[in-house]
């Protein structure tokens, strides 16, 4: 594009609240075919609430949320803010984290651990007893953690996230463009596709249980797909950042890591999904100004 057309173009995304940090960018989106979105932060909220509890005998309920709380007191990941000020002063040592798994600490000089089912499962944790509640939870698109001490199932949680404002219809949108929407997570496949339907996406359209180092390489092989036009990532920048540098476009939402603002082409920093058309559109009208 000419100097001046990405001027115009980049002036234009300024006062639309688009950061557009890297121009060649612009030329990029007129040739996508395939917009990827993380799913916690970019179409959620990224706030997820504790909505429902589930502990087997021996447990009761509020003394399984202090022990999750307790565990999950030095985690950094969204889905710990759920249970922030319920740990009723247990005391911690050992702190892990699980990246894209889940969270492991001694709790009262007991081990405890803090995940997805299938964390608890490859530690040799028989889950059946919470298999049950876990499925019907998934199946309302709600994020189960389960919890698991010295060994055994103790118990587990529901945590829900809402969707953004617009988000089914940013989603209608592009697709009625001719994007091939996919929506890209580390969370399990059925709650992946029960948030999917809520979106209006269909269930092929979802790819789960994705570990956060291999984010960057499901973009790679989408990329290295013949008949595939270009693709963009959108994430929320907590842990998204090589995928967004792997993608031809690479759009961060929301004032997240500076890491992932480094690595994204696009940035936005209100968050609001709309400007994920909003950036195709200048794309191509920048094309179209030069032609
Ligand atoms: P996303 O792709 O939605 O951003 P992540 O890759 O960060 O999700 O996490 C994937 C899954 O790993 C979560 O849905 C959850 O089951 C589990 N997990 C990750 N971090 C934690 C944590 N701190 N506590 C419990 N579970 C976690
Ligand atoms: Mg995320």
């Amino acid at each position: 594009a000419t100097p001046m057309a990405v001027a115009v173009a980049t002036g234009r995304g300024a006062r639309a609240g688009l950061f557009i940090r890297e121009a060649s960018a612009l030329e990029r989106m007129d040739r996508l075919g395939t917009i990827v979105f993380d799913k916690t932060g970019t179409l959620t909220e990224g706030r997820p609430s504790l909505v429902a509890t589930h502990a087997l005998p021996g447990w009761d309920e509020a003394g399984l949320v202090a022990l999750i709380a307790a565990a999950e007191a030095s985690s950094e990941h969204p889905l710990a803010r759920a249970f922030a000020g319920k740990a009723n002063g247990r005391p911690v040592a050992d702190f892990r984290a699980i990246r894209g798994r889940g969270v492991s600490a001694a709790v009262d000089g007991r081990k405890v651990l803090v995940g997805s089912r299938a964390l608890l499962m490859e530690q040799g944790v028989d889950v059946a007893a919470l298999d049950p509640i876990a499925d019907a939870w998934e199946a309302e698109a709600k994020t189960v953690l389960c919890a698991a001490v010295d060994g055994r199932a103790a118990g587990a949680a529901a945590l829900a996230d809402r969707l953004k404002p617009h988000a089914r219809e940013v989603v209608a949108t592009l697709r009625s463009q001719g994007a091939d929407v996919v929506l890209l997570t580390g969370d399990n496949p059925a709650t992946a596709r029960a948030v999917a339907s809520e979106l209006g996406l269909p269930a092929d359209r979802v790819i789960a249980g994705v570990l956060p180092d291999a984010k960057a390489a499901t973009i790679e092989s989408i990329r290295n797909d013949p008949k595939q036009k270009g693709v963009a990532m959108v994430g929320d920048g907590l842990n998204d950042a090589p995928a967004l540098a792997a993608a031809d476009v690479g759009i961060a939402l929301g004032t997240g890591a500076d890491l992932a603002k480094a690595a994204a082409d696009v940035v936005v920093a209100s968050g609001d999904l709309r400007a994920v058309p909003q950036a195709l559109k200048l794309g191509r009208e920048t094309l179209k100004a030069i032609r």
